[in-house]
C-alpha cells in the first residue's frame, strides 16, 4: 500500500471512533438533567444534616461494597448516588456534620464547591503564568492577601497546596536549601519543635532529607505553649558545642489544644540566632481575624502579631475558612529562597520562560500541572466579602468557652482555658480511674453518634476533646453535645 492509499483508512477508522469518543461531552438536554439530579441530591444531603449523624460505626458493607468496587458502566447518574449514599455516605465520620467536633472539623461551604465545580469546567492551566495567566494571578494575588493578614511584608508570595502538611513540607525544604543545608552538615545542625508540633512536621522532616539532624523538644508550659526561655538556652548550649540551630518551628494553634506558643519570644530567639522561624497556623491561623479579646483583656489577635516575624507559614483555609478539603497555604517572607528551592528548566517549557509577570505556582512547590484550586476561595471571597467568615471564626472561639464552662460546671475537669477553640476536658471524680472513666464516656458519645469527640494523651492523662471549626456547628450542637455527655455520665453511672 503507499501512503495516499493509507488515508481512506485512517478516516475510516476515526469516523467509527468519534461518536464513541464524543460521549464525553455531554449535550445541553444531558447536561441539565444532571445538574438537577445533582441539585436534588445536595439538597437532600445539606437538608439531612441537621438532625443527622455526625458519626456512625461502620457496619458489614456487604453488596454496598460490591458496588463500590466496580468500574464498568454505564450506570445511570440516579443509580450511581444511590450507591455513593449507601456505600460512603452512610458509614463512619460525616465531615460536613456541624455535630463533627473532633480532630479539626472540614468545612464545604456551597460557595467553595462552585468554585471547585467552575475550575474543573473551565479547567483553567493555574501551573504557569504563560498558560494560565488569569488563573496565577488569582492565585498570587489570595496568596497576597493571606501575607498582608499575617503582616508580612510586600513581596513576599507563597502557593496554594492541597493542605497543611504539603504547606509546611515546602517550607521547611526552603528552610533547608536557604540555609544551604548539605548531607555533611545534617548531624551538626538542630530543630526545635514542642511534643505539640503537628506529626506532619515530623513527616516533613523526614521527606525533606532532614532525619539526621538534631531534633530538640523544648518544653511546654502549663498552657502546653513552647517555653521561650528553654528555647533560648537550648540554642546557646548547642551553638556552645559548635552545633548550628538552623530552624524553629512554632504553631499558631496546636492539635492538641488550639494553644499558641508567644511569638515574639520565639521569633527573638530566632533572629537573633540566624535561625529560620516557621509557624505552623494550620488549624488555628484564620483566628488572626477575631475580634475578640481574652479574659485578661489581651486581643485575641496580639497572640498572632509576631508571625509577621516568621520566614514561614503554613495556613489551611479548608479548616479555619471553612471550605472543602483540599486546600491549604505556605506563605514565605523571601520567596527567592522559596523559588531556588523549587524551580525548574526544561527545553519543553522554553516559551514559558518569556513571560514572568507573575511568578509560576509551578516554580513555588512541587507540582506542575495542578487543581485551579484558588478559585474555591475566590469565588466565596468575592461573592460574600469577609464578613461572614470572621462572624464564624469568633463565634467557634465563644462556643468552644461556652462549652469549657459548661462542661466545668457539671464537674470535668478540663485543660486550660482555650487559646482558640478547643477545649480539653476529662472525668475524675477522687477514687476512680479517671483515664478509663474518660474513656469509657468517650466511647457512649461516639456510640450516640450525634455529635463525633476525639480523644488524646497530655503527660501521659487520658482527655477528651472538642474542636469546634465547622461553619454548621453553632450554639443548638453544643448544647445537643453537653446533653450527649449528661446521658453518658448518667448512663455509666460514673
Ligand atoms: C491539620 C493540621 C496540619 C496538617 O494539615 P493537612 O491539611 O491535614 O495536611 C498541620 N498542622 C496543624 C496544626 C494542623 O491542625
Amino acid at each position: 500500500m503507499t501512503q495516499d492509499d493509507k488515508l481512506p483508512l485512517l478516516e475510516q477508522e476515526l469516523a467509527a471512533l468519534e461518536p464513541e469518543a464524543r460521549l464525553l461531552e455531554p449535550d445541553a438536554r444531558q447536561r441539565a438533567e444532571w445538574m438537577a439530579q445533582l441539585q436534588r441530591e445536595t439538597d437532600a444531603f445539606i437538608g439531612g444534616l441537621e438532625g443527622g449523624k455526625a458519626y456512625r460505626k461502620a457496619g458489614p458493607m456487604g453488596g454496598v461494597l460490591e458496588s463500590l468496587r466496580q468500574i464498568p458502566g454505564p450506570v445511570p447518574l440516579d443509580e450511581v448516588l444511590a450507591e455513593l449514599r449507601e456505600g460512603m455516605l452512610n458509614r463512619g465520620l460525616n465531615p460536613a456534620s456541624g455535630g463533627h467536633l473532633a480532630y479539626i472539623p472540614g468545612g464545604g461551604i456551597f460557595a467553595g464547591a462552585m468554585g471547585d465545580f467552575l475550575a474543573a469546567v473551565y479547567n483553567q492551566y493555574a501551573g504557569v503564568y504563560y498558560g494560565g495567566p488569569g488563573a496565577v494571578k488569582i492565585e498570587n494575588e489570595l496568596l497576597r492577601w493571606l501575607c498582608r493578614m499575617m503582616a508580612y511584608p510586600a513581596g513576599s508570595l507563597g502557593n496554594l497546596t492541597s493542605g497543611g502538611s504539603v504547606a509546611n513540607l515546602i517550607a521547611l525544604v526552603t528552610a533547608r536549601e536557604a540555609h544551604g543545608l548539605q548531607a555533611a552538615d545534617l548531624s551538626q545542625s538542630c530543630i526545635y519543635l514542642t511534643a505539640q508540633v503537628h506529626h506532619c512536621v515530623h513527616k516533613a522532616i523526614r521527606i525533606a532529607g532532614l532525619s539526621s539532624v538534631r531534633i530538640r523538644t523544648i518544653p511546654t508550659d502549663s498552657h502546653f505553649r513552647m517555653d521561650p526561655e528553654a528555647l533560648q538556652t537550648q540554642v546557646a548550649q548547642d551553638r556552645a558545642t559548635g552545633f548550628h540551630p538552623f530552624l524553629a518551628v512554632a504553631s499558631a494553634g496546636t492539635t492538641d489544644t488550639g494553644s499558641i506558643d508567644p511569638m515574639d519570644a520565639i521569633a527573638d530567639c530566632c533572629g537573633s540566632n540566624g535561625m529560620w522561624f516557621h509557624v505552623d497556623a494550620a488549624y488555628g491561623g484564620f483566628f488572626a481575624l477575631s475580634r475578640l479579646s481574652y479574659p485578661n483583656g489581651k486581643m485575641v489577635r496580639d497572640a498572632y502579631r509576631g508571625i509577621s516575624r516568621s520566614d514561614s507559614v503554613a495556613i489551611d483555609p479548608h479548616k479555619g475558612l471553612f471550605l472543602p478539603y483540599g486546600l491549604g497555604a505556605v506563605l514565605i517572607r523571601d520567596v527567592a529562597s522559596q523559588y531556588k528551592a523549587h524551580y525548574y528548566r526544561a527545553a519543553y517549557m522554553q516559551d514559558a520562560f518569556a513571560a514572568q509577570e507573575e511568578l509560576s505556582p509551578a516554580d513555588l512547590s512541587p507540582e506542575m500541572t495542578k487543581h485551579f484550586r484558588g478559585l474555591r476561595l475566590w469565588l466565596p471571597l468575592r461573592l460574600y466579602g469577609l464578613a461572614p467568615f470572621v462572624a464564624n471564626l469568633d463565634e467557634k472561639i465563644l462556643l468552644c468557652r461556652y462549652f469549657y464552662h459548661r462542661v466545668q460546671a457539671m464537674g470535668f475537669v478540663t485543660g486550660p482555658y482555650p487559646d482558640t477553640s478547643i477545649c480539653i476536658f476529662r472525668w475524675a471524680p477522687p477514687g476512680q480511674d479517671a483515664d478509663a472513666a474518660t474513656q469509657a464516656l468517650l466511647d457512649r458519645v461516639v456510640d450516640d453518634g450525634r455529635v463525633f469527640l476525639s480523644s488524646t494523651t497530655l503527660d501521659g492523662q487520658f482527655w477528651i476533646r472538642l474542636a469546634v471549626l465547622s461553619f454548621r456547628t453553632h450554639l443548638s450542637t453544643i448544647k445537643t453535645c453537653l446533653d450527649v455527655l449528661q446521658n453518658a455520665l448518667t448512663c455509666s453511672k460514673i
